[in-house]
């Protein structure tokens, strides 16, 4: 029997392909099914018209035969075969497909043909020494048997075969030191690699799978008797078929939906939102998405990875594929199947891959109005995903830039003061008074204590309402956004809260004049910890208050302050001193007795206490414990 050489460029490439299209190895099943499954759905298309074809529809299959000692796996379709010209053309040469030639010669919907680059048959040769194929067309009365060892040359030579379809064997390679090629001829193993990348085959793949039983105990069994077990063959098909993305949503219930998302993605919980998603045209893709209800416990480590499952045609190609979800989507799980991308794609392909991006853009605007539509429609589940991942949303505003601010900041929801309740955005902007400039929000690490700031308090008493924000991240959130609908953000503590009235402006300015001495004086006596003392007529209760000047609030030293290599950022601070408070006239009074010692105690006190409010640290704790001592002397 003469060896044929496979042509020229094929050597090569198939050399290449072995060693470096793949990384890995099990894969090669994949193919050889998605083939199979091809060769059926291209008989199954002739028998639509064609009553020749004598299969029912029912009995398509690819079934799957290991032997363990034979250290052989076969793969038989009843499918529509190769003629021996076929087996030339399509298994001698590489990147030959004849399965792309079929789709472009068909253009029905009812064939869903998985291959097109006429590459994947050789990945066999990963894990096979040896393959021998044998296939009888449709159509035809003889069958051949191809044969290749590898890089060198494959033989052709008449065969037998009572039925139509295609037999391949794998001889596998010898196990070595990295690889153990004997788990490609193993049931469980094959069971698990079938479920893995062939699940959703939209034709059974079957096997037999072994079971052991429990031997009854016999009646006369005496008290020695011990357990035995029985092996018992069943054939089994080992995938589910029908992808649940493929199905149209209204002909699915939330239960088959969730059961997929439960079994596929390790949630013990029911998904928060279900969205399905599709394209036709420039790009054709099905999707199933999940927002999940709990945070998973990994979520903010390192180990946790984004990504969708991305299918082609029902085949898995990559578990999590992160170039689909945008970082500020991360907690999206799910899949996306798509007939325009190859099995063999790799990952650096895929980035730069142009269905893949618009794939990505649709699923994000998806994403975008499930989001939207749960605000509007179910505000008490959108908080509760809000607590899960709220900080994603708020990060993906912050970083890169600001970049994504404007697809983001329509999702966000702060804690109202005035309503006590969270709000968008939108809803404080369309609540806000006539006369009120900007968005006014208060940072601190608790509701509560947020609430309770001086500065927060006169914000209300004028009827403008506080954005309550507790997390890090929110103000340099809003820093980063600097307005929405052209209303700027305000922290309550940066000083300038402009709520003062014109004539209480030039009042304030008339008392500022009249009190200069005295405000120098003290901040004197305060020795550079502030930037400046002014009197201030909206304090209503408190006698003072700590503000902030420049680009780093108060709230913000904090946050730097636990950040390596930050500490030392400090915000430039402002003693605000009620001018209506009895303080205030006893501090005057003090002035003009010209105590400056005890001015400079008082203030000092002061001082101390507008940080304690802001919930800063009193900076010296045993120079202010003595200095309030010495007040009860
Ligand atoms: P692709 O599937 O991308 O076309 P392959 O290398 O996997 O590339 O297969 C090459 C060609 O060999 C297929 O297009 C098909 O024409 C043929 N082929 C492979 N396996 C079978 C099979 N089991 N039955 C019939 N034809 C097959
Ligand atoms: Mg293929």
């Amino acid at each position: 029997m003469a060896v044929k050489q496979f042509k020229a460029e094929s050597k090569k490439l198939l050399d290449l392909m072995i060693n470096s299209i793949y990384t890995n190895k099990e894969i090669f099943l994949r193919e050889l099914i998605s083939n199979a499954s091809d060769a059926v759905d291209k008989l199954r298309f002739q028998s639509l018209t064609d009553n020749t074809v004598g299969i029912d529809t029912d009995d398509f299959a690819i079934t799957l035969v290991p032997d363990k000692e034979a250290r052989t796996l076969r793969i038989i379709d009843n499918g529509i075969g190769m003629t021996k010209d076929e087996l030339e053309n399509n298994l001698g040469t590489i990147a030959k497909s004849g399965s792309l030639d079929f789709k472009t010669n068909n253009t029905s919907e009812e064939i869903d043909i998985i291959g097109q680059f006429g590459v994947g048959f050789y990945s066999a040769f990963m894990v096979a020494s040896k393959i021998t194929v044998v296939s009888r067309a449709f159509g035809s009365d003889e069958a051949w048997m191809w044969e290749s060892e590898g890089a060198d040359g494959y033989s052709i030579e008449p065969a037998t075969k009572n039925s139509v379809g295609t037999e391949i064997t794998l001889t596998l390679k010898e196990n070595t030191e990295n690889e153990n090629y004997d788990r490609f001829a193993d049931e469980y193993g094959i069971q698990t690699l079938v479920k893995k990348y062939s699940d959703y085959i939209r034709y059974p793949i079957k096997m037999m799978v072994t079971h052991s039983h429990p031997i009854p105990k016999p009646e006369d069994a005496g008290d020695d008797w011990e357990q035995e077990y029985e092996d018992h063959s069943e054939l089994e098909t080992l995938n589910s078929m029908i992808p649940i993305w493929k199905r149209k949503k209204s002909e699915t219930s939330d239960e088959e939906y969730n059961e997929f998302y439960k079994n596929n993605f390790y949630d013990y919980n029911d998904p928060a939102r279900i969205i399905t998603a599709s394209g036709e045209g420039a790009v054709n893709y099905n999707a199933v998405l999940f927002i999940p209800e709990k945070t998973p416990y990994d979520f903010y480590t390192k180990e946790f990875k984004k990504g969708l499952a991305l299918y082609s045609s029902g085949v898995m190609i990559m578990e999590k594929c992160e170039d689909l979800l945008p970082d500020y989507f991360n907690f999206v799980r799910g899949v996306v199947d798509s007939s325009d991308l190859s099995l063999n794609i790799s990952r650096e392909l895929l980035q730069q891959n142009h269905q893949l991006r618009l794939i990505r853009k649709n699923i994000e605007k998806k994403i975008k109005n499930e989001l939207v539509s749960m605000i509007k429609n179910d505000r008490e589940k959108y908080e509760a995903f809000w607590t899960a991942f709220g900080r994603v949303l708020k990060f993906g505003v912050y970083t890169n830039y600001g970049m994504h601010k404007d697809t983001l900041s329509d999702l966000l929801i702060f804690y109202s003061a005035k309503e006590e309740k969270m709000i968008t955005l939108d809803e404080y902007v369309t609540a806000m008074p006539e006369a009120q400039k900007y968005i006014y929000f208060a940072a601190s690490d608790s509701v509560e204590r947020a609430a309770k700031l001086p500065n927060t308090e006169a914000v209300l008493d004028h009827g403008f309402d506080v954005l309550l924000c507790t997390d890090d991240v929110d103000e340099f959130c809003f820093q980063m956004m600097r307005n929405f609908k052209e209303k700027e953000f305000k922290n309550v503590g940066s000083g300038n809260l402009e709520l003062e009235t014109d004539e209480e402006k030039e009042a304030a300015k008339a008392a500022a004049e009249e009190n200069k001495s005295i405000l120098e004086a003290l901040k004197d006596a305060l020795n550079g910890k502030v930037k400046a003392v002014k009197t201030s007529s909206v304090l209503k209760d408190h006698p003072v208050a700590l503000s902030s000047e420049g680009p780093i609030s108060i709230e913000m030293e904090k946050v730097l302050k636990n950040m390596p290599g930050n500490d030392g950022v400090k915000s430039e601070k402002i003693l605000e001193i009620n001018e209506n408070h009895p303080v205030f006239a006893s501090l005057k009074q003090t002035a003009a007795d010209g105590n400056s010692e005890k001015l400079a105690l008082y203030v000092s006190i002061l001082y101390e206490q507008a940080r304690l409010i802001e919930g800063l640290p009193v900076e010296d704790p045993i120079a202010y414990a003595k200095a309030v001592c010495s007040l009860m002397n």
